[in-house]
């Protein structure tokens, strides 16, 4: 498959820099060659939800939305009721970066924060949470969401997630994976889908398809399908059930058939290894963290991070990293990260 080299200046900021990768352009393209039924009574969408059902080796009700933060926020939506808790990692996603929404569709459910190393919940963060208040007046914890692979590019491995999982169960908590990354996670780990899901207990998961190689779109997957009863009003009535539902399924399907969501997440990680390792041979850079995944944490000096921007560099100072964060999509190439890493050995060089 052709890999789409992107221009400096945008692709370490977020992998959503990143342009469709080609199976999915193309079966958007021969989704466009006729007529097909509405609302996702079409063969796309029949495929999708087969393909994703395939891949995790089980028979899960299978939903398709826009993006993340509604992927998410539905799903929590689902798992408990208003007066309920949602226990989740301090810097996840569903607290830092969705402007409210798990509480907002949940109508009014309270996200309780916890901390840990790397981005990850601990099982006694979860038993502390749900122990010390056990009284009318403070918000009964019903749900644990963990992201996997995490925001700081780490990833549960199969005992930690059964840790959490096994403390899920003793006090009647739901899990609940925001898998925005999960495909980076599976390269990463190196197991069966199933291996760090359903298999742990995960009820719900919301698979990330934007990151991975899509144009647009989520799917919210429940392995626990009771909770899935309802579940396509809740995505109508929040405005993400899509009317020509094929042009969100078709590229799940160009990504899903070939195998390229693993292959894409294998690429990204790997830019991710290899700006890591020359980042490690720079001696004013410190690597910050246990990258796993597909971006990487670093600490540079002030001006060296001035002057990487002001040769058109793009990415972020991440909150919770104290440092910066570079993230590669699955469309960076060797060459890009050589690039990259060239500006950086001068820069550092001239600020000496
Ligand atoms: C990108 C991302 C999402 C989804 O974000 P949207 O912009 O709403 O699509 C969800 N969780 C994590 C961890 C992410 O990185």
């Amino acid at each position: 498959m052709p890999i789409v080299s992107v221009k400096p200046g945008c692709q370490f900021a977020s992998d959503n820099t990143a342009p469709m990768s080609t199976g999915a352009w193309e079966a958007l393209v021969q989704a466009n060659r006729d007529c097909q039924s509405s609302y996702g009574d079409d063969p796309w969408t029949a495929r999708a939800c087969n393909l994703i059902r395939e891949i995790f080796e089980c028979q899960a009700e299978v939903f398709f939305v826009f993006n993340g933060t509604a992927a998410n926020s539905l799903a929590l939506a689902a798992m408990c009721q208003s007066y309920h808790a949602i226990l989740c990692h301090e810097i996840a996603h569903v607290e830092t970066d969705e402007c409210g929404a798990p509480e907002f569709f949940s109508n009014g459910t309270k996200l309780l924060l916890l901390s840990g190393d790397g981005g990850k919940l601990l099982p006694d963060g979860i038993t502390h949470a749900v122990e010390r208040r056990r009284d009318i007046h403070y918000p009964k914890p019903r749900v644990v969401s963990v992201t996997q692979a995490t925001e700081l590019s780490t990833a549960y491995s199969i005992d930690e997630l059964a840790a959490i999982s096994d403390t899920c169960r003793r006090h009647g908590l739901r899990l609940h994976m925001d898998g925005a990354r999960f495909a980076n996670a599976v390269a990463a780990l190196d197991v069966p889908p199933r291996k760090i899901t359903w298999e742990l207990g995960v009820d719900v998961l919301c698979l990330g398809g934007t990151k991975n190689g899509m144009g647009v779109g989520e799917a919210v997957v429940f392995f626990n399908k009771g909770l899935a009863e309802e579940f396509a009003y809740r995505c109508k009535q929040a405005g993400q059930l899509a009317s020509k539902m094929r042009y969100l399924t078709a590229p799940w399907v160009g990504l899903l058939d070939n195998g390229s969501w693993l292959d894409n997440a294998r690429r990204a990680n790997a830019a991710a290894a290899r700006l890591e390792q020359g980042f490690r041979a720079i001696p004013a850079i410190e690597v910050l963290g246990h990258r796993q995944a597909n971006a990487v944490f670093a600490r540079l000096p002030d001006p060296l991070a001035t002057a990487l921007r002001a040769k058109g560099w793009k990415f972020y100072d991440f909150i919770g990293s104290g440092g910066s964060r570079f993230m590669c999509s699955w469309a960076v190439t060797d060459a890009d990260v050589d690039a990259l890493l060239a500006d950086t050995r001068d820069a550092a060089g001239a600020a000496r």
